[in-house]
């Protein structure tokens, strides 16, 4: 097994924050201790590391996750046909990746009161970070709207039952989803806006709903438009996360995304705060600490443990 080291375009990010490729000898341990003795880490808040994009070379990329820095992966579910690989990830890396549930609006049809089902006996199983992603996607299909929004309002009742956050994908739908919202209007219902794109106004909204600002590779967009949402919201509601494969960020943009890119998302928006990644990383840490009550979660052999610690 040959060492892991970050990739090549992210060696000169990693000298800045003096983050260095760690040696690596052995891939079961890839998720424990090593990174300890970086000077801060990170949390990507949604990243799908199970997905078959990485069936090739998942063991590098894992490897690659860990030299970036990224100590904790939270894994949204899709549906049925990928629950399984996202357990055996979570399985196969327990002290680096948790593991949320709950049945993607791209895979709501004509089956999808089966796979709430599916959903529902997952739920009672064990303990997870989040309900997610669900929301509601106009880009492709909208003939599925009414059975998107009925999916949601089932699976957010299930979050202020158990008490859970949920990760809202929003894809041309923020405001029909914040009207969902503020029609259930449970201060229990809490959770992300992952991957958001959408304006200050929205964003308002949604903070003041209890929601956090998942922020990804859009940022590092020249077109993004995430600027004005990144100077005029509170720090304490934002988030980080790659969503990766897609949407890598900028010098990546187009390619796979993985988690090791997480680094050029902090960077942009350590740009945008004027301050360093370091700073970066602890509030969005915290942040993540916070909404995803990670205490419930974090064992000492986890090398996350320490990403929580409170920030003055
Ligand atoms: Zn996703």
């Amino acid at each position: 097994m040959h060492p892991a080291a970050a990739p090549d375009d992210l060696q000169p990010l990693l000298a800045t924050c003096n983050l260095q490729p760690l040696p690596l000898s052995s891939p079961t341990k890839t998720d424990t201790v090593r990174i300890n003795s970086l000077p801060y880490m990170y949390i990507d808040t949604h990243t799908h590391l199970y997905s078959t994009k990485f069936a090739a070379d998942r063991a590098e990329m894992m490897e690659r996750v860990n030299a970036a820095g990224v100590a904790l992966s939270i894994l949204p579910a899709v549906d049925r046909s990928s629950h399984e690989a996202m357990l055996q990830l979570e399985q196969d890396y327990p002290h680096s990746t948790l593991a949320m549930i709950g049945l993607h609006p791209v895979s709501v049809k004509e089956d999808f009161e089966e796979e709430l089902a599916v959903v529902e006996a997952y739920l009672t199983q064990r303990r997870w970070v989040a309900i997610g992603e669900i929301g509601m996607d106009l880009h492709w299909d909208t003939s599925y709207q009414a059975q998107q929004e009925e999916a949601f309002r089932r699976q957010c009742a299930w979050a202020i039952a158990y008490d859970l956050p949920i990760c809202i994908h929003a894809r041309k739908a923020i405001d029909e989803l914040l009207e969902i919202i503020d029609d259930i209007d449970d201060p229990k219902l809490r959770g992300v806006f992952h991957c958001f794109t959408g304006d200050v106004k929205q964003a308002t909204h949604a903070v003041e709903r209890g929601f956090y600002l998942g922020i990804g590779g859009v940022v590092t967009f020249k077109n993004g438009g995430l600027e004005p949402v990144l100077r005029e919201l509170p720090r304490e509601r934002i988030l980080l996360e790659t969503d990766a494969p897609y949407l890598a960020p900028v010098p990546k943009r187009g390619k796979r995304n993985e988690t090791a890119y997480l680094p050029f998302v902090a960077e942009k928006v350590a740009e945008l705060w004027e301050t360093s990644t370091e700073v970066v990383a602890r509030q969005t840490n915290q942040n993540a600490w916070q909404l995803f009550e990670l205490d419930h979660f974090v064992k000492p052999e986890c090398s996350w443990a320490s990403t929580g610690v409170v920030i003055n």
